[in-house]
């Protein structure tokens, strides 16, 4: 994987590009992938962004979201664009299977991937050119810096401050999360300069939930959630029928893993939702406890530091043991916070 910078002097030649991120996008995935779609079609690049998969409702609001395709819709148009591209940026992952099904297609196009990504252990081989800097708040924050050092801030407008700063807001915590640096704040200070609102962004994004949603969150806080003190750990698991009962959709179960993380003491998190196909996992940490390698070695995942993902194949009750037992052999690290 060459660096990044050695396609600043290529951005003047027009291209066929695909702009794709990770399966079931949050808002850093949506957000990084329009800021550069909007950016990149001022030089005149035929762009297209392709999720994965669906999205949740809560991105639709996004300046060219609805012009995204998603892989999984009965049509030929996301393969079709992926065979003309010459170039395919893959942002804020960085292994190709975290694009499910679009995997395949992927790994055997004949363009030139790029990878921008903020995510551990990242599949280097598989990349033309890329930068992976696990150090960045977000995605959004790495499509800044790539139009900041190519030397194109003037191309920067409303529409790619309101997409960048979506994604670094929602992957900061609302920049609280340790990543946020003061480059972060510089950051967010020029992107308001361009003139967007701040707090419609925030209303747009978490002010769009149905009744049903938080329904079955008081069900499972009351009923689904379990804490074990002497491991400072706290486990969510949700099995299918109430995600069916609730009529919960993408999205709607997204943070709920955070819940916990603020009860005096707990330092672990994760929430394991039965979701048919698969077993899906979030992880949480605070402090010392890296969930990322926590992730890899039992849930076939990965992620960040203190805040990873998985996914596994065996029946829900498999997965709730195996991450019991990985509790178990992490008691030591577990067990030694002090409080
Ligand atoms: P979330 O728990 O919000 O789905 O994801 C937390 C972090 O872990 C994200 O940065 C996400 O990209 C990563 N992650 C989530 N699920 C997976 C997974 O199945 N595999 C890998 N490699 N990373 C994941
Ligand atoms: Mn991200």
């Amino acid at each position: 994987m060459l660096p990044i910078q050695h396609i600043y002097p290529l951005l003047y030649q027009p291209k066929q590009v695909v702009i794709t991120m990770h399966q079931k996008p949050d808002a850093d995935a949506m957000g990084s992938t329009l800021g550069l779609s909007h950016f990149l079609k001022q030089f005149g690049h035929t762009v297209t962004v392709i999720s994965p998969t669906n999205w949740a409702v809560f991105l639709n609001w996004m300046p060219g979201c609805s012009e995204v395709l998603d892989f999984e819709a009965p049509n030929d148009k996301a393969s079709n664009a992926i065979n003309a591209a010459d170039w395919i940026f893959c942002l804020d992952f960085n292994t190709l299977s975290r694009a499910k099904r679009m995997e395949e297609k992927l790994s055997k196009a004949t363009g030139q991937r790029i990878l921008i990504d903020h995510h551990r252990e990242p599949q280097s081989e598989m990349f033309a050119y890329g930068i992976s800097d696990t150090s960045k708040s977000s995605t959004c924050e790495m499509v800044y810096d790539l139009i900041i050092e190519s030397g194109n801030e003037a191309k920067i407008n409303r529409e790619i401050a309101e997409c960048l700063y979506a994604g670094t807001m929602t992957d900061t915590g609302s920049f609280r999360f340790p990543s946020t640096t003061a480059s972060v704040h510089t950051m967010v200070a020029s992107l308001k300069e361009k003139g967007f609102d701040h707090s419609q962004v925030h209303e747009n994004l978490f002010d769009n939930f149905l009744e049903n949603r938080f329904r079955f969150i008081g069900n499972v806080l009351l009923n689904r959630m379990e804490i074990f003190y002497e491991y400072n750990t706290a486990l969510i698991v949700i099995p299918q029928p109430d995600l069916v009962k609730y009529d919960m959709r993408t999205g709607d179960t997204e943070g709920l893993v955070n819940f916990p993380l603020s009860i005096k003491g707990i330092k672990l998190a994760a929430i394991i939702i039965d979701r048919g196909e698969e077993r899906k996992s979030s992880f949480r940490s605070k402090g010392g406890f890296d969930v990322n390698t926590f992730a890899r070695k039992y849930f076939n995942g990965g992620g960040h530091f203190n805040a990873a993902g998985g996914a596994n194949r065996e029946p829900l009750e498999e997965v709730v043991a195996k991450f019991k037992l990985a509790m178990k052999e992490n008691v030591a690290e577990l067990s030694s916070y002090q409080f």
